[in-house]
């Protein structure tokens, strides 16, 4: 695996690389790797000739600085781990390298992304994100960027962004992994106590009550049960939202329509967020 630091020198690489004909798959990370960032790296080296990988602790995505100095950082196994993985190229810039002191600040028009769910609980977040994303996407000129469909909202964003934008990138949303008890892997579990690790487990089972019983109990009955799972079990919870697929809420349900259920939630001093599609319309019987 080859390390860049300096942005320059891989746009110099990847100029040199593209006068032949190749494929680039990139999968920008903040670091403190798991195996769900394992399996956007694998799914990317099955379907391009390189792959990128970027690790960067992006602070202009950061809302609350205590949440961006409490980051884990473990940049020694995350290289070992992409090594072992066969990841071709990471990227690790510095805050200088992806906001240089001439760098133009711009506004992405998110609409209504922007204030619901995690937009309406992290403000700037998700310009944050863009910034960030744009940024990296002109550096590493990629031809398919993997997103994880664990950050739902964050995966509409950037889709609106590259289609506002006219990127000329395909994006390739790929699903949660879970820990053997189902909690979605993050690098943020890590910050868990055993406790906590084991209550944090209840947001799965919730999303699996909500898609068990979506059809059977009425919306507002359904979350409520799940707000009372939850804080029984130690957690401040942000939201749980029944939507459809493009996260507007809804408030009554179809079976020939796709429902997604979105929960964030804060156990201890970590706040995570999950998602699940608790029905899908293309595979509506
Ligand atoms: P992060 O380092 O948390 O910014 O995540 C980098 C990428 O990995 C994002 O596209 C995430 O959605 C994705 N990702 C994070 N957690 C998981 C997971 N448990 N399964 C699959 N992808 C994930």
């Amino acid at each position: 695996m080859i390390l860049f630091k300096r942005p320059d020198d891989l746009v110099d690489f990847i100029q040199k690389k593209r006068k032949s004909l190749i494929k680039i798959g990139f999968v920008p990370t903040m670091g403190a790797l798991h195996q769900g960032h394992i399996s956007l790296i694998e799914k990317s080296k099955s379907e391009n000739d390189i792959t990128i990988c970027s690790i960067f602790i992006n602070p202009t995505q950061f809302n609350n600085p205590s949440d961006f100095e409490k980051y884990p950082v473990s940049i020694e196994t995350d290289i070992e781990q992409l090594e072992l993985n066969g990841c071709d190229i990471l990227l690790m810039p510095s805050v200088t390298d992806i906001y240089p002191e001439n760098f133009q600040k711009s506004n992405f028009e998110l609409g209504y992304l922007e204030t619901i769910l995690e937009g309406k609980h992290r403000t700037g977040h998700f310009q944050g994100v863009c910034m960030v994303v744009n940024r990296l996407l002109e550096i590493v000129n990629c031809d398919i960027l993997y997103l994880g469909q664990k950050d739902y909202q964050q995966c509409m964003v950037i889709k609106k962004m590259v289609l506002d934008l006219k990127i000329p990138v395909k994006i390739e949303i790929m699903p949660t992994l879970r820990e053997a008890n189902g909690l979605a892997m993050s690098s943020r579990n890590q910050r868990l106590n055993e406790t906590e690790k084991a209550n944090a487990l209840s947001i799965y089972e919730v999303l699996k009550f909500l898609k068990a019983n979506i059809f059977e109990i009425s919306l507002t009955a359904l979350k409520e049960a799940c707000f009372l799972k939850l804080a029984t079990k130690g957690f401040k919870v942000d939201y749980i939202e029944i939507t459809d697929e493009l996260l507007n809420p809804i408030d009554t349900t179809q079976r020939n329509q796709t429902i997604v259920a979105m929960v964030a939630a804060t156990i201890g001093e970590v706040r995570l967020i999950d998602n699940m599609i608790i029905n899908n319309a293309n595979n509506s019987e």
